[in-house]
């Protein structure tokens, strides 16, 4: 991520609310799509602060009122009387507030998408929502649920009969069970899992892989595809999940893919191989901002260079994390089929870049 300045001079980051030093109130504006000093024009709407922008705005509902997110939207765009910012406009089901602790999880849940929207728009990617779709294109949306079973004393319940979530895509709808915003439970999860990194930005990245390849290969470019990361028709994803289930994955999977869980299904090795896609270019567009390598521009850098760039970046981090005793930054490692898989991964976003922003 980057860094933004306040009209102040003071450091802004991508989550402030208000600036520490002058106490302004601060956020995203739609417009110069930055973190901005916000000046109040009135008690609903501000005049975003970098002068060469100047937009006139109004605070997302969920920054008004819930104090999850800190977006605005250009006063006067709000749609049918619900005032969403175009990364809160995306769901449909958040957690039930009345469940203590429920809120907080909800804030890093939006936190972490609003970081996957930023990285979208870095690759210049497609993202229709209800509010705003695009012709033919399935939306984007999200349920944020919490299981609902009887009460073990380890997760609060909910009423009605025992539900269990599933965090997974279909049909544009991403659903993540809300238990992955609580910390302990992920870091048990992942342990049990023997997963190198479990996160939430990394569900976000993975799931909306699973969008993409609905959006973008299905019934475009399957045969390449299948090329590159198997037949997806044959095991049925079903049969491979119940032998994944039942027999864990192949011994020698180093060997073939990014992670375990992607040895599962192609569908599962290309959403893995996209999460990694957007961990790379999240970390090179920070790396790049924070000056720590050579400037990297992700819309027009070779693969070859960011790889590059990505792999002496990572040994770098991966000291600086084990100085501090924190897991290793990057646990991946670019073995030639992993690098063809992202290769085609970097190819078709690029063939499907669509604007300027
Ligand atoms: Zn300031
Ligand atoms: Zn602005
Ligand atoms: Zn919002
Ligand atoms: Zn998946």
């Amino acid at each position: 991520m980057r860094t933004f300045s306040c009209i102040c001079g003071n450091t802004l980051f991508f989550d402030s609310v208000t600036c520490l030093a002058c106490g302004t109130p601060v956020g995203w504006c739609p417009q110069c799509r930055a973190i901005t000093a916000w000046i109040a024009e009135s008690p609903q709407q501000y005049r975003c602060g970098n002068g060469d922008c100047g937009a006139l705005l109004q605070k997302c509902d969920n920054y008004a009122l819930e104090n999850v997110c800190n977006r605005g939207l250009l006063a006067g765009t709000a749609n049918n009387g619900a005032q969403l910012c175009d990364s809160c406009e995306y769901n449909d089901t958040i957690p039930d507030l009345s469940m203590p602790g429920n809120w907080q999880k909800w804030a890093r849940l939006e936190a972490a998408k609003r970081r996957l929207v930023f990285s979208l728009d870095l690759l210049a990617l497609p993202r229709p929502s209800r509010a705003h779709p695009l012709e033919g294109k399935e939306p984007i949306s999200f349920d944020f649920k919490a299981d609902v079973l009887p009460d073990e004393g380890l997760w609060r319940t909910t009423t009605g009969e025992g539900e269990r979530v599933y965090t997974g895509h279909a049909n544009g709808k991403i659903t993540i069970n809300i238990r992955e915003a609580d910390q302990l439970e992920r870091e048990k999860m992942r342990l049990e899992l023997d997963e190198t990194h479990r996160t939430l930005i990394g569900h976000f990245r993975h799931e909306i892989g699973h969008y993409y390849w609905d959006l973008l290969v299905k019934d475009q470019c399957e045969d390449s595809c299948i090329t590159i990361f198997g037949n997806h028709d044959n095991p049925t994803y079903q049969q491979a999940l119940e032998r994944h289930y039942r027999e864990g994955p192949p011994g020698d999977w180093r060997n073939h893919f990014v992670s375990a869980y992607a040895s599962m299904h192609p569908w599962e090795d290309f959403a893995e191989t996209f999460a990694t896609y957007l961990d790379m270019i999240s970390a090179l567009d920070t790396a790049s901002h924070m000056q720590l390598i050579p400037p990297v521009d992700i819309r027009s850098a070779s693969l070859t260079a960011m790889m590059d760039s990505y792999r002496r970046l990572g040994i770098a981090m991966n000291e600086m994390n084990r100085a501090m005793g924190l897991i290793d930054y990057v646990p991946e490692l670019f073995i030639p089929p992993v690098v063809g898989k992202i290769s085609f991964v970097h190819d078709l976003l690029r063939d499907n870049a669509v604007d300027d922003r």
